[in-house]
C-alpha cells in the first residue's frame, strides 16, 4: 500500500547505511525518490516501492509517525 510520503521527510530504515546511519531525509518525490543519508550525506535514488519497504518510521515538523499512519486510503485525493 502506498504511503503518502514528502520531501523534507525523515525517514528511519529498517537497515543502516553502510555509515552506521538509520536517518534519511527525502530531498526529490517521483517515480523514483531521492533520499540523503543523515550520517554522510550521500544522496541515494530509489524506487517508491524498494523505499516504503525500508521504512520503519517517518518525522515530519517534529511529530513522528509509524508506516501505518501515511498509508494512503484515499486515491483519488492527492495520487
Ligand atoms: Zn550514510
Amino acid at each position: 500500500m502506498p504511503l503518502r510520503l514528502l520531501e523534507g521527510d525523515i525517514i528511519t530504515t529498517k537497515k543502516k547505511h553502510p555509515c552506521g546511519s538509520f536517518d534519511f531525509e527525502i530531498t526529490r518525490v517521483g517515480a523514483d525518490f531521492r533520499m540523503k543519508c543523515l550520517g554522510c550525506e550521500k544522496q541515494i535514488w530509489i524506487e517508491r516501492r524498494n523505499l516504503e519497504k525500508r521504512i520503519k518510521k517517518v518525522k515530519r515538523e517534529d511529530k513522528e509517525f509509524k508506516k501505518e499512519d501515511l498509508i494512503i486510503k484515499d486515491y483519488s485525493s492527492n495520487y
